[in-house]
């Protein structure tokens, strides 16, 4: 693959850059949006490495953050409140397969090194128009080829991530990966326990999101042995071949998907430490998705989505729900049946204006109502209700 002459580089991306090489720092363009484009994909979040110290961009710049000022990261704003990561060329001097020492005042070339893969590690001037590719990155674009840069084994011990990010990025761009990487990425996998669970999750979910087939990239994780140490609960839903899979027609919800692929969905999302609201869906999910209602029988369809609530559309989006109930639920829907003790025609208050004594036989006689207007909602009215208590 040869380079562009040119690379439309975003006009607030380029005065950034201006501002530091008129300072005296040398600053290009890499990371992932240089990859993207050369892939001739869409993508304007170039990131950028710069000469400057961090404490020297923090001076140039009015408006910075310091999103990761310990590895040399500052986010810049532009004048359309844009964040842009300006990050001083870095070399990692220790690491522990999880956090990196860092040392400044190295070179483009040093930067480049420390990134993971050779597709990820190719630098554009956003002035001079000039490229940098010393791990002939470009190259690797062309054969579709995910390499780390340097020795793989060494690469993943640094950073055990990184293996996780590999199989991400092969799914993505279904690349294959170098088999060199490949062979280093299973021998390193025991690694991948020392991680965070937050990293681990945000690395897997970010691959649903993003990967062309997701069944490509849950056979990477099996196939590399990630899913044995992270996602037990997924042991057998392996996909063989190139062929579509179910699991390939689903929402990119990565908490469905997780929860279709699970064993046990609760078990996993805990483990990837989701939030208590994605653990409390997976359970749903898990424990409903073989308890579908006859759509022939309204009435059971009604009590089916009054009890799972805002859960029925995940449900509904499983492979396993029987095709006509989607189309009975619209119509339940379309006809605004009532579904909760919020849809009843009369509330606690009414009950106890009524002569119902206060206390748990209000919440008791409301769901005795609600139970009979599922099974006719012609019977949700005032009248009809009030005469039934
Ligand atoms: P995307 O943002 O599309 O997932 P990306 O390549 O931009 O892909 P980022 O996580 O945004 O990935 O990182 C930006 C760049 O920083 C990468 O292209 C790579 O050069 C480098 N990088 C990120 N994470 C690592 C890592 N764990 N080890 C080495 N280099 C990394
Ligand atoms: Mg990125």
């Amino acid at each position: 693959m040869g380079f562009p002459a040119r690379l439309a580089i975003p006009d607030n991306v380029v005065r950034i850059a201006q501002k530091l090489e008129t300072a005296g720092y040398e600053t290009w363009c890499v990371g992932g949006a240089i990859r993207d484009n050369l892939l001739g994909l869409e993508n304007h979040d170039f990131d950028l490495t710069t000469a400057a110290p961090p404490e020297e961009v923090r001076r140039l710049f009015k408006r910075t953050v310091p999103v990761g000022i310990e590895h040399g990261t500052v986010a810049v704003l532009d004048r359309d409140n844009r964040a842009h990561e300006v990050t001083t060329f870095r070399r990692d001097i220790r690491t522990d397969g999880r956090h990196a020492v860092v040392e400044f005042g190295v070179s483009l070339t040093d930067d480049l090194a420390r990134r993971d893969f050779t597709i990820n590690a190719i630098a554009y001037h956003p002035i001079r128009h000039e490229w940098r590719d010393p791990f002939k990155g470009a190259a690797d674009l062309a054969r579709k080829l995910i390499r780390s840069v340097g020795d793989a084994n060494w690469r993943f011990q640094e950073d055990y991530l990184r293996i996780l990010r590999a199989l991400r990025f092969s799914a993505r761009f279904d690349f294959r990966i170098h088999g060199g990487t490949l062979e280093a990425a299973k021998a390193n996998v025991q690694g991948l326990s020392q991680l965070s669970a937050e990293r681990v999750r945000e690395e897997w979910f970010k691959g649903i999101r993003t990967a062309g087939r997701v069944s490509k990239l849950l056979t990477l994780w099996i196939d590399v042995g990630a899913a044995r140490i992270w996602l037990p609960e997924i042991g057998g839903k392996r996909d063989e071949g190139r062929g579509k899979s179910p699991v390939d027609n689903l929402p990119r919800d990565p908490v469905l998907i997780t929860s279709f692929l699970a064993g046990d969905p609760a078990s996993l999302l805990t483990r990837l430490k989701a939030s208590n609201k994605d653990i409390e869906r997976g359970r749903v999910i898990g424990q409903w998705r073989d308890k579908y209602p006859d759509p022939k029988h309204l009435p059971a369809v009604r009590r089916w989505l009054s009890e799972l609530g805002e859960y029925a559309d995940d449900l509904l989006a499983l492979p396993s729900s029987p095709v006509p109930l989607s189309r009975v639920v619209s119509s339940i829907r379309a006809a605004k049946d009532p579904l909760t003790l919020k849809d009843l025609a009369v509330t606690g208050d009414d009950l106890i204006a009524a002569g119902v004594r206060p206390g748990p036989e209000v919440g008791e006689t409301l769901a005795r109502l609600l139970g009979e207007v599922l099974e006719d909602p012609t019977r949700n009215t005032r009248e009809l209700l009030l005469a039934r208590v």
